[in-house]
């Protein structure tokens, strides 16, 4: 509006956003000079309407009221009179994927010049541009919306728990935030000034932030769910390999080891153990996230005082899977920060972080550990760890194997 109001030297203009939602189809969000109500009221004239999105081109009034004065009836022609009478000169329709997203109605310049060809061309140019700042402005609302849903599940989750503030406010909001400053810096033409590395830094932290909402948002919805209802097994849930499972999980979680420079040790048995009963979605899901937890707690090398000396670890993660009696056990070992004693008990309940974790990687949301033992105790199995302070952890999954007659 102001570049227009600047370039053009109008006295009144109004914007008006369409609404789908709204027996209104045009609903203004800001008006300068104009009586709103009226403009709004002309703006969704069914006839006025019709017009606008066959030609979806720049109206200039006069120009209509010349066309159509001669047929007396024509409901268009009343729609043109009042719109001159209430001070308009035109309607740029913002057309977006073939259908007009938003309005602007500018009105009889200062000077009272008419409008020439150039000037409409210069605005038909700023309402494309314009049209694309405001989709993907309606974009950014629209990952807002999915961010407000995920906190209202949260919500309903954690009705009486404190910790709901921090986790909503703080793991949900900031990367939305980050991403909307990066596509703003775009729109706004500042990225396009930096040196093409550090736009390309911008765009990978885009792409890391909405990774890490799409993770967050998963575990918010999944331990939801399991929330308000238990996992358990289908009568027809199948026999299945988990040495084939964990080796699934395990090529997954290769590529972040070698990011994080962790090396990642897993031998996949020679010989197929016995089966166990199961879901292999939930079962990966749950072995993925202690593996993913294991990196994550694990710095890539570390130095580690001895008697007299000091030594350089490196950061390791072991994956292996053995049988016990009538369970297979499943053991993820790593040798990172590891688990203060006091607060391995609780560490299994939703939103559940150790202090000294928090201090390492402040974006965790404290749901993973609840979203696996809920898995595996579905599965009729048992998940538990050991761990020293500085020193590592190990995790350890247990499940019945099916019964031989
Ligand atoms: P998040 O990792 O998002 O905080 P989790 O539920 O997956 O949530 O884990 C809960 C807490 O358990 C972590 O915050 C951390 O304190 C602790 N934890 C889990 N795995 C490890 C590990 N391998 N080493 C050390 N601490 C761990």
């Amino acid at each position: 509006m102001d570049t227009i109001q600047g370039a053009m030297r109008v006295d009144n203009m109004a914007v008006a956003l369409s609404d789908s939602s709204n027996i209104k189809p045009f609903l203004l969000h800001k008006v300068i000079g104009f009586n709103k109500e009226t403009l709004e009221n002309i703006c969704s004239h069914q006839h006025f309407c019709q017009h606008l999105q066959s030609i979806k081109k720049p109206i200039v009034i006069d120009e209509l009221l010349s066309d159509h004065e001669k047929n007396k009836e024509d409901n268009l022609l009343a729609d043109a009179k009042l719109l001159k009478d209430l001070g308009v000169a035109l309607v740029l329709p913002f057309v977006i994927k073939g259908g007009i997203n938003s309005l602007v109605v500018v009105g009889t310049k200062i000077t009272k010049e008419a409008y020439t060809k150039e000037d409409i061309e210069l605005l038909t140019t700023l309402s494309n541009q314009a049209s694309v700042a405001i989709e993907n402005a309606r974009l950014y609302n629209n990952m807002e919306e999915m961010v407000e849903s995920a906190t209202a599940k949260l919500k309903k989750m954690l009705k009486t728990q404190s910790e709901f503030l921090d986790i909503s406010s703080h793991q949900l909001r900031t990367p939305v935030s980050l991403i909307r400053g990066i596509i703003s810096m775009m729109l706004e033409g500042d990225l396009a000034k930096l040196p093409q590395a550090k736009q390309n830094e911008f765009l990978q932290t885009i792409k890391d932030k909405s990774d890490k909402l799409e993770v967050i948002i998963n575990d918010i919805l999944s331990a939801s769910d399991f929330d308000s209802q238990k996992l358990s097994l289908r009568p027809d849930s199948p026999a299945i390999q988990l040495e084939d499972v964990v080796d699934a999980a395990v090529k997954s979680a290769n590529e972040d080891a070698r990011e994080r420079n962790i090396e990642l040790k897993w031998q996949k048995p020679s010989k197929p153990m016995g089966a166990i009963i199961g879901e292999r979605k939930y079962l990966d899901q749950a072995i993925g996230n202690l593996i993913s937890n294991a990196l994550k707690y694990t710095p890539s090398t570390r130095m580690v005082k001895e008697a007299r000396s000091q030594r350089e670890t490196k950061g390791m993660v072991e994956v292996s899977i053995a049988q016990e009696n009538t369970n297979l056990i499943i053991k993820i070992k790593d040798n990172g920060i590891g688990i203060p004693k006091e607060e391995i008990p609780k560490l299994f309940a939703k939103f559940a972080r150790a202090s000294n974790a928090t201090a390492m990687y402040t974006d965790g949301s404290g749901l993973g550990l609840f979203i696996v033992k809920e898995i595996i105790e579905g599965h009729k199995g048992k998940v538990w760890v050991e761990s020293e302070m500085g020193k590592g952890s190990t995790f350890y999954i247990s499940l019945p194997l099916v019964k031989s007659n």
